[in-house]
């Protein structure tokens, strides 16, 4: 039978957050998530029962057509798209194309769909597992106090110690939040292994 996916929204922009900002990327946004961050932007998408189940090949001909249209890759989130199995979704899109899939996850779940790219944006009360740990490519911490700094940093030493092949690090201030803001301009001014990212994307009021 063909796979199937809740789908809470895809679409062809520009990539706002970390490592990638501002290139043109495909985006699906997989509906489920039960890891409950109190801040999140994305609260409905937490529900996979209002959302229609759309085939991986249906979506993989979506981001082909977006591909002719100049996305340079697909990002696959959500929700937490890891609580589903990729690989289906991943192979479908690898069978016509040469389009780099990237995943953004918080890590909780086991890997799947063998992804290009994965950032990695773990949380405090659901840690991420060692195996997402040891292979991504990016750490993007979401700041709005001094706790998620230390929690940053503690993230990032256990990565380093897992891999040489050290993740690019970002911290990002909750949307809207001026003290993360803050927080985060003057420490990565201390500390220079850290970038920041912007939501260039909210700033922009743009999808
Ligand atoms: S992991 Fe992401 S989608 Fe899930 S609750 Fe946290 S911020 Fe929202």
């Amino acid at each position: 039978m063909e796979a199937k996916l809740p789908i809470v929204e895809d679409f062809h922009s520009l990539q706002g957050e970390g490592a990638h900002t501002g290139r043109s990327a495909y985006f699906i946004r997989l509906a489920s998530c039960k890891v409950g961050c109190p801040w999140c932007d994305t609260k409905a998408s937490w529900s996979p029962d209002q959302y229609p189940q759309i085939s991986v090949l249906k979506l993989a001909e979506n981001a082909s057509k977006a591909h002719s249209n100049g996305a340079a890759f697909v990002v696959i989130t959500g929700g937490e798209p890891l609580h589903h199995n990729l690989d289906p979704l991943c192979k479908a899109i690898r069978v016509n194309e040469s389009l780099p899939i990237h995943i953004e996850t918080s890590g909780v779940d086991p890997l799947s769909g063998d992804p290009d790219w994965i950032t990695l944006s773990p949380k405090k009360h659901a840690p991420p597992t060692v195996e997402i740990l040891k292979v991504c490519q990016e750490l993007k911490i979401i700041i709005h106090d001094n706790d998620d700094l230390d929690f940053a940093e503690e993230i990032a030493k256990k990565a380093n110690a897992l891999t040489n092949k050290k993740p690019l690090m970002f911290l990002q201030p909750g949307w809207n939040n001026h003290k993360g803001q803050n927080l985060t301009f003057e420490y990565i001014k201390k500390n220079p292994e850290w970038r920041m990212s912007l939501q260039i994307h909210k700033w922009l009021k743009i999808s």
